[in-house]
């Protein structure tokens, strides 16, 4: 009896009068509390192994303002669309990453809407906050997309093209972002609901619901259409988070009659109102990409939406030289891999800003001026021993001039 009483955990000294369950091994003991605690540490290790083991792809959670900062390493302006990015992002992963709790408190997603003109940024942005996050990322096209059973491709094929960019592990896919490009391009032809079907407009959009909401989807791992015979991946999308983006031509129309543009111009000097009224989209909200044709259900699923601001000369301007990767400093790369230094006059500069603004291509249209004028010269220096190219406003306006894209000018 006196021995019985002698008995304690082996591992936390608790006597067997202090515990309810002890358990004997061959030379010691353990009780409850000591089981159930080693079982928690035998779950997090395993979890942790299973991420290592997973990843290139250890994403990193920022803080909004360190989002933002990285953004502006990369991008111009934009400073609204950059901030609410910022913060979007970031409760995305923190609701990913929180610890289940027992209350009914539960974070719904933060999928995101970015309206602005062609070549302001939309693509860049995304793509940006994927790199500093690490995470899976992938473009699609909602243009490609048409209602299942019709010809084109199903929504699911956009998980495929997560799949396939980050070699197809779904953990990491599972946590990836994905860019819907072109999404005013799936808006609903007319208020009416139409006698024929809208299988690549209203039909897509039903398509995507689901999916971004959050939803475990068969994914047809080398795209296409789903066959019977083809084997399937199973991917969970509950935490992708879906950023869209679209152009939304003639929403600015859309907005102003919503907006009181008296209302607008209140309490503000003339050029600002003049300002305002030319950049309607900051005002935007829900209930004009209604007006513009997305269906309520599929807005109830983005309740992030931003704009981007259209790009004047100045911004054009600081686009060609002061981002991290900015297109000359490309350029300047790549003569210099050859042994050539490039050198670029300023008033070369304000010339690539004006055919920019010309051609109406936003901050695009200067990569493929760049491209024009500097085509012959990496056609031909390399190897010539050229040690310096000088371009000059002469040099630049004869190129671009003998150039097709000079017959591009918009009217
Ligand atoms: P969008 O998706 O809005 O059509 P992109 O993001 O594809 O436009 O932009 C096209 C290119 O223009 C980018 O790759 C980038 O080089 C440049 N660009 C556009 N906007 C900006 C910006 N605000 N800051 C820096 N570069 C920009």
């Amino acid at each position: 009896m006196a021995k019985q009483s002698n008995l304690h955990c082996s591992f936390c000294g608790r006597s067997r009068d202090e515990v309810k369950i002890l358990i004997a091994g061959q030379e010691g003991h353990i009780c409850e509390n000591c089981v159930e605690h080693a079982q928690e540490i035998i779950v997090q290790e395993l979890q942790q192994r299973q991420e290592s083991q997973a990843s290139q792809y250890r994403f990193n959670i920022r803080k909004p303002l360190e989002v933002k900062e990285f953004l502006d390493q990369y991008i111009i302006g934009q400073d609204d669309a950059k901030k609410i990015l910022s913060v979007a992002v970031y409760n995305h992963y923190k609701r990913i990453t929180q610890k289940v709790q027992n209350d009914d408190v539960e974070i719904e997603k933060s999928n995101i809407v970015m309206v602005g003109e062609t070549g302001t940024g939309k693509t860049l942005l995304a793509k940006t906050i994927a790199k500093l996050l690490n995470v899976p990322f992938a473009i699609v096209d909602a243009t490609v997309f048409t209602e299942a059973g019709y010809v084109g491709e199903d929504v699911e094929s956009m998980l495929t093209r997560l799949l396939q960019v980050c070699n197809y592990d779904v953990a990491a896919a599972e946590k990836g972002i994905v860019y819907v490009d072109e999404i005013d391009k799936i808006a609903r032809k007319g208020d009416n609901p139409s006698i024929t079907r809208d299988v690549s407009g209203e039909g897509v959009q039903q398509g995507l619901l689901k999916m971004l909401e959050g939803t475990e989807v068969l994914v047809p791992p080398q795209g296409g259409r789903k066959h019977p015979e083809q084997k399937m991946i199973k991917v969970n999308t509950s935490n992708i988070l879906f950023i869209c983006g679209g152009a939304f031509d003639g929403i600015d129309k859309v907005i102003a009659r919503r907006v009181n543009t008296n209302a607008i111009g209140f309490n503000v000097n003339k050029s600002e109102q003049e300002f305002q009224r030319k950049n309607m989209l900051q005002f935007i909200n829900a209930q004009d990409l209604k007006s513009f044709g997305l269906i309520p259900e599929l807005l109830g699923r983005l309740p992030v939406v931003t704009h981007l601001d259209p790009l004047d000369a100045d911004t054009l301007r600081s686009i060609l030289t002061q981002p991290k990767n900015s297109l000359i400093k490309q350029y300047n790369r790549l003569f210099e891999l050859e042994g050539i230094q490039l050198v670029i006059d300023e008033p070369v500069y304000a010339f690539m800003v004006q055919k920019a603004l010309e051609f109406k291509l936003g901050a695009r249209g200067l990569r493929s001026i760049c491209e024009h004028i500097l085509t012959d010269a990496m056609f031909e220096l390399p190897g010539s021993g050229v040690k310096e190219l000088h371009i000059d406003l002469d040099y630049a306006e004869n190129k671009l001039k003998k150039s097709k894209l000079s017959m591009l000018k918009v009217a």
